[in-house]
C-alpha cells in the first residue's frame, strides 16, 4: 500500500538530476567520508547498537544495522574525524521498513565535555522534528555554516567536533533501521561518494531551525505508473463532472453544500498532497486518486437523482423559498447565551467549528476563525507579544517583579528560557502580588481590551490558559497568613490538624520546592493548605483581571483555566482550582481536547450552572472523536489546524495539519467537513442529549488530587486519577449519561440528584463530605466504594470512614513494584495499614449468586486487593478464589453502600457496574445488543427525548463495524431515521461502521 514496496533496491539508479539540484557549485567538490560502514571496525566507533550489514548500502557494499530501543534510544559517535571547517554541510542516508513514519534527531557536539552539553545542559546543536522518516530511503543533509548551539548563544566550533548522535525522536521503539554514507561535503558532490538514490526518495535540508523536505525532482518528473496516470485522469474528469453539476444544480435552486465537500477533497488529492514527498508516490497516488474518483462520482449521482426528481424534496409550499440547508452564522459578536448554547438568530442552540487556517474559501464548510481571542490579560502580554508590554518595562525595572521559590515551567506567566517563539532567549517570570505588575497588568488590559473587542465576530475572550501559578514571595507569605488566620482562627486549630507547634501564624514558613516538587520531607497537612491557598490566590486574582476587563466591556463572554492540570498530578503546585473558575470566572467553560470525552464532562459537571463548552484549541487525533464532543456538549470549535503551508519549522506540526498530514486519509477529510456541516444542521437534536440529566455520577475529589506524596506532583496521573479514568471509561458503554459530582457539591447537597455514587478510590476526603456521603446513603442512595477510598481526611490523617460504613480491612495487598508500571510505587503508604506486595497476576473473583447479579459472571481483578470484613448483614456478592468474601453489598438506612475489595479490570468493572445500575433502576428506555452476542464494549449509545421525538445516538470506537440490536419496551421501535444520510432503516438493527457516529430518529 505504501511507499516504498515498488522499489526495486538493488536496481539503483543516479539521477543525474538529482546530483544538479544537490549541487550548489559547477565544479565537483570535496567530500570527506566519516563512515562508510565499509570495515569491519566501522561499527567499533559507535556507541549503541550498531552492526554491519550486507542490506541496503546506500554507497559501497555494507550499510550500518541500528536498533535503538527503551532506554537505549541512541547511537553515537566520539571517533569520527574531527575538523570539519572545510565543508558545508553534513550528509547521510537512513533506510526504514516501516509502514509507519517515524522521527529521528540529531545531535553535533563539540565541547570537550561531550556528554553533559555544558553548564546549561543545551551547548550542542540539536536537529529535532526536523527529520522524518518514511518508508524506503530518506537522504538528509545538514547545512554547516554555520552550526547554532541549542542556547542560541554561540555557533560551534567546526574545528573540532567531537560527537555525532542520532536518537529516536518520535519513534515507537524498539526501532531498526540502517544508516549509510555519513559524511562531509563542499560544493558539488562527486559520483563516486555520492549515495544512490531515485527521483522519488525524501530529501530533507535542514538549515539550523528551518528545513524543507522534498523529492529529488520536482514533483511532476517523479516518475508515475501508466495505472496511477489513469486513474489521475479519471479522478480530474469526475471533479470536473461534480463541478458543472453543482453548478447547474445551484442554477436550479438546489442545496449542494454537501457535494461541494467533494470538491475540497479532490483538491487535496489532487492537488496538494501530490506535491508532498510523503504523498508522492504511485501507493498513495493510487488510493487518493481512486478515493477522489469515487466521492466525486457519489457526489454528481446524488445531485443528478434530485435534479431528475428520482431523490424526491421535502414536500413544501412551493410559493415560499425554504431557509438553506444549513443558514449562515450570524455575526457572533454579542450572540446571547441560554443555557448550555449560544443562540443563533432564530433563537435555537448554535454550533460553531472553525478551523485555525487563514483560508477564505474553507469558511463556506466553517465559521469564522476570529471566533475567539486568547487576550493574555492574565500576565498582560505573551511569549510572542510582552515586548510590546509595559510589563516587560515594569519586570525590568522593578526587582519585586520576580517570581520567587519555583523552579519549573513559567505557566505562561510570562516566558521562560525555553519558551518558543521570538530569538531572545529571556526568563521573564512574573510575580503577581507585585503593585508594579498589577498597574501594568491593567495599562495592559485598558489599551488592548478596546482593541480586541472590537472584532464583530468575537464570540468570548479567554483571558489566557494552560495557566498554573506559584510563588513564594514575602508578599505571598503574608497573604498566606491572613488566609491561615480566616480559616482557623487562632494557630492552636491549625497546631492539631497539622501535628505542629507554632506560636502563631507569622511562624509558618510554605513548604518550599524542588523540581517542581514538595521536598520529601514535607509536612503534608501544611502542604495541603498552602495549595489550598494557591488556588485561591491565583483564582482571585484571575477575578481580579475580569474585573478590569468588565470596566471596559460588561458584555462579551469571558473565560480563563480549562487546564488539563486538574487530571494530573501536578494540580497542587498550578494554582488553578477549575471548579472556582468554572463558577466564578467563566461565561463559557474551556475545555482543549479532541480525545476522550472525560474532560469535558469533568468540565460541565463542575458547573453549577449551564454555561456553553468552547474549546479554542481542538487537536483531532483522529476525526472520529468531533462529532462524540458535541454530543457531550461542546458547542464552540476551533480546530488545530489547517494551516496554508507545511511546517518548515517541526515535522509534529504538519502531523496535526489537516489538509497535509500522513494521519489523516481523504476520506477522514471528507467526513470531518461533513460532521461540520451536520453539527449545524442537527442544532437542536445534538443540543437534546446535553438536556437529559444524569442518574449516576462519579466522585471527583479535589482533596484526593491534592492530599499526595510529594513525588507524585510530578507525574502525569495518580492512582486516584487513573482510577477515575477507569470508572469512567467503564461506565461509558453501559447507555446511561454518567456525570461527576464535586466535594463542594456534596456540601450543598447535590447527592440528591442522583441514584448511584461511584467512589474511585478517592483516598483522602474531608470529613464533612463523608457524612454528606454517609447521609445520603441512609436516605436511600447507593454508593459504589472501591478501594483505597476513604481512608484519610484533607490532612492526610487516617480516618475511621470505612469503619462507620461496617468494613473492616484486614489487609491489603499491592501489585509488586515494577508489575504495573510506575504507578505501582505511587499507592501512598503513609498509614500504617497492614500491606504486602503480591503477585499482579489478575485474580478471577467467582459471582456468588446474589439475586440480580447473576450475569455479572467471573470478574477479573486489576491492581490492589483487599481482605475485609463486613458487616453481618452484607450480602456477598463476589468471593475471591479461596473463599472470602471479594465484592458486598450492605445496607445502610434506606440506601444501600457497595464495596469491591478489589480494583477490577476495566471490563469486569463495567459487568459489576452494568448490574448495579440495574439494582439502582437507572433509566435507561434503550439499550445496545451485539446482533450473534458477545457485549456491545466500546459502543457508546444515549438516548434523548426531543419534545415528541425520541432520539438515540451510537458511537462506534472499534475499528470494526458493529452490527447492533436496538433494544427498547416492546412494540417502541417499529422503524428508525438515520438523521445524518436521512437513510430509514426498518425494524430494530443497524450497523455502524467502524469509528462512526450515527444519529436516529426512532419511531
Ligand atoms: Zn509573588
Amino acid at each position: 500500500m505504501r511507499i516504498g514496496k515498488q522499489f526495486n533496491i538493488g536496481g539503483w539508479l543516479v539521477l543525474s538530476s538529482f546530483l544538479l539540484w544537490a549541487a550548489s557549485q559547477a565544479q565537483v567538490g570535496r567530500t570527506l567520508v566519516l563512515d562508510d560502514f565499509e570495515s569491519p571496525d566501522s561499527a567499533k566507533k559507535w556507541e549503541g547498537s550498531v552492526q554491519i550489514a550486507q542490506e541496503q548500502p546506500s554507497h559501497g557494499a555494507h550499510s550500518a544495522l541500528v536498533r535503538l530501543e527503551s532506554g537505549h534510544s541512541q547511537i553515537s559517535a566520539t571517533k569520527l574525524p574531527q575538523d570539519w571547517r572545510n565543508y558545508d554541510r553534513l550528509l547521510f542516508d537512513i533506510y526504514c521498513d516501516r509502514e509507519s513514519m517515524s522521527m529521528a534527531a540529531l545531535r553535533i557536539y563539540d565541547s570537550i565535555d561531550a556528554n553533559s552539553g555544558g553548564p546549561n545542559g543545551d551547548d550542542y546543536y540539536e536537529a529535532r522534528g526536523k527529520i522524518l522518516v518514511q518508508k524506503g530511503w530518506n537522504h538528509v543533509e545538514v547545512k554547516l555554516q554555520p552550526l547554532r548551539a541549542a542556547s542560541d548563544e554561540r555557533d560551534l566550533s567546526l574545528e573540532h567536533i567531537r560527537r555525532l548522535v542520532i536518537s529516536a525522536d518520535r519513534a515507537r521503539l524498539p526501532w531498526t533501521f540502517y544508516l549509510d554514507n555519513v559524511r562531509l561535503v563542499a560544493g558539488q558532490e562527486g559520483s563516486e561518494t555520492a549515495s544512490r538514490a531515485q527521483a522519488q526518495d525524501p530529501v530533507t535540508v535542514i538549515e539550523n531551525g528551518r528545513f524543507t523536505m522534498r523529492q529529488g525532482v520536482r514533483a511532476e518528473d517523479v516518475p508515475e505508473s501508466a495505472a496511477v496516470s489513469a486513474l489521475r485522469k479519471e479522478a480530474q474528469k469526475q471533479s470536473d463532472l461534480l463541478r458543472e453539476t453543482i453548478r447547474a444544480a445551484q442554477l436550479q435552486g438546489l442545496e449542494t453544500i454537501y457535494q461541494e465537500r467533494h470538491l475540497v477533497t479532490a483538491d487535496i488529492g489532487l492537488q496538494i498532497r501530490p506535491r508532498l514527498a510523503w504523498y508522492n508516490n504511485d501507493d498513495k497516488k493510487r488510493e487518493m486518486f481512486s478515493y477522489v474518483a469515487e466521492s466525486c462520482r457519489r457526489g454528481r449521482r446524488e445531485l443528478e437523482d434530485t435534479m431528475q426528481s428520482i431523490v424526491r424534496l421535502v414536500e413544501a409550499d412551493d410559493t415560499q423559498v425554504s431557509e438553506p440547508l444549513i443558514r449562515p452564522l450570524p455575526r457572533l459578536k454579542g450572540r446571547p447565551i441560554r443555557g448550555s448554547y449560544f443562540l443563533d438568530e432564530h433563537n435555537e442552540p448554535m454550533m460553531v467549528v472553525s478551523l485555525h487556517s487563514p483560508s477564505q474559501m474553507l469558511q463556506r464548510f466553517f465559521a469564522t476563525p476570529y471566533q475567539h481571542i486568547e487576550s493574555y490579560t492574565v500576565g498582560g502580554g505573551s511569549r510572542w507579544s510582552i515586548y510590546d508590554s509595559p510589563v516587560y518595562g515594569a519586570f525590568q525595572k522593578w526587582p519585586d517583579t520576580r517570581r520567587v521559590g519555583w523552579d519549573g515551567w513559567c505557566g505562561h506567566l510570562i516566558r521562560d528560557v525555553n519558551s518558543m517563539a521570538g530569538k531572545k532567549r529571556e526568563n521573564i517570570v512574573i510575580c503577581l502580588e507585585s503593585p508594579h505588575i498589577k498597574e501594568a497588568v491593567k495599562e495592559y488590559i485598558q489599551t488592548n481590551i478596546p482593541k480586541f473587542h472590537a472584532n464583530p465576530e468575537l464570540l468570548y475572550d479567554i483571558e489566557a490558559y494552560e495557566l498554573m501559578y506559584i510563588c513564594y514571595c514575602e508578599r505571598s507569605q503574608r497573604m498566606f497568613h491572613d488566609w491561615l488566620g480566616k480559616k482557623y482562627g487562632g494557630v492552636e486549630r491549625a497546631n492539631d490538624k497539622w501535628s505542629t507547634t507554632y506560636k502563631s501564624f507569622g511562624e509558618v514558613v510554605p513548604p518550599p520546592v524542588k523540581d517542581s516538587r514538595p521536598l520529601p520531607d514535607t509536612n503534608r497537612a501544611i502542604w495541603y493548605d498552602w495549595a489550598r491557598f494557591n488556588q485561591d490566590r491565583f483564582t482571585d486574582y484571575l477575578l481580579w483581571v475580569r474585573g478590569l476587563i468588565r470596566e471596559i466591556d460588561p458584555q462579551t463572554p469571558l473565560t480563563a483555566g480549562g487546564s488539563s492540570s486538574m487530571l494530573a498530578g501536578r494540580t497542587g503546585t498550578t494554582g488553578i482550582d477549575e471548579e472556582r473558575i468554572v463558577n466564578e470566572l467563566d461565561d463559557v467553560i474551556l475545555h482543549e481536547g479532541g480525545e476522550s470525552t472525560l474532560g469535558l464532562d469533568l468540565q460541565l459537571a463542575l458547573s453549577e450552572k449551564k454555561k456553553p463548552l468552547a474549546d479554542p484549541e481542538m487537536y483531532l487525533d483522529s476525526v472520529e472523536h468531533l462529532l462524540p464532543h458535541f454530543l457531550h456538549g461542546k458547542s464552540v470549535v476551533q480546530l488545530f489546524h489547517w494551516p496554508a503551508q507545511p511546517s518548515s519549522e517541526l515535522h509534529g506540526l504538519t502531523a496535526s495539519s489537516l489538509a497535509h498530514s500522513w494521519k489523516y486519509p481523504l476520506a477522514d477529510v471528507n467526513e470531518l467537513l461533513r460532521t461540520a456541516l451536520d453539527v449545524r444542521r442537527l442544532n437542536n437534536e445534538i443540543a437534546a442529549f446535553s438536556e437529559v440529566p444524569a442518574e449516576v455520577a462519579i466522585l471527583y475529589s479535589q482533596t484526593a488530587t491534592l492530599q499526595l506524596p510529594p513525588e507524585m506532583l510530578t507525574w502525569l496521573t495518580t492512582p486516584y486519577l487513573a482510577e477515575l479514568e477507569k470508572t469512567y471509561t467503564a461506565s461509558q458503554y453501559l447507555d446511561a449519561k454518567v456525570t461527576f459530582v464535586t466535594e463542594r457539591q456534596i456540601s450543598k447537597g447535590w447527592l440528591n440528584r442522583y441514584k448511584l455514587l461511584l467512589v474511585p478510590g478517592a483516598r483522602n476526603i474531608p470529613s464533612e463530605v463523608f457524612e454528606k456521603i454517609s447521609e445520603y446513603a441512609a436516605r436511600g442512595g447507593r454508593v459504589l466504594i472501591v478501594p483505597e477510598s476513604f481512608l484519610g481526611d484533607e490532612y492526610n490523617r487516617p480516618a475511621d470512614y470505612l469503619a462507620r460504613l461496617g468494613i473492616t480491612v484486614r489487609e491489603t495487598q499491592r501489585p509488586k513494584p515494577g508489575g504495573l508500571g510506575a504507578m505501582v510505587q505511587g499507592y501512598d503508604q503513609s498509614f500504617s495499614q497492614a500491606a504486602t506486595f503480591a503477585d499482579d497476576a489478575p485474580q478471577q473473583l467467582v459471582a456468588a449468586g446474589a439475586e440480580g447479579f447473576g450475569p455479572i459472571g467471573e470478574l477479573k481483578t486489576g491492581g490492589v486487593r483487599q481482605s475485609f470484613e463486613a458487616k453481618s448483614n452484607a450480602k456477598v456478592l463476589s468471593r475471591y478464589s479461596h473463599g472470602e468474601p471479594a465484592i458486598v453489598q450492605m445496607p445502610a438506612g434506606k440506601g444501600i453502600i457497595y464495596y469491591s475489595g478489589s480494583l477490577l479490570e476495566e471490563r469486569s468493572y463495567a459487568r459489576l457496574l452494568d448490574a448495579v445500575f440495574r439494582q439502582a433502576g437507572v433509566t435507561r428506555p434503550v439499550r445496545m445488543r451485539r446482533v450473534g452476542g458477545g457485549g456491545a464494549h466500546n459502543i457508546e449509545a444515549r438516548f434523548a427525548p426531543l419534545g415528541s421525538r425520541k432520539l438515540l445516538y451510537v458511537v462506534n470506537y472499534n475499528p470494526a463495524p458493529a452490527r447492533l440490536g436496538v433494544d427498547a419496551a416492546p412494540g417502541r421501535i417499529s422503524h428508525l431515521l438515520d438523521l445524518r444520510d436521512g437513510i430509514e432503516i426498518r425494524g430494530a438493527e443497524v450497523t455502524i461502521p467502524p469509528q462512526q457516529t450515527a444519529i436516529y430518529e426512532l419511531f
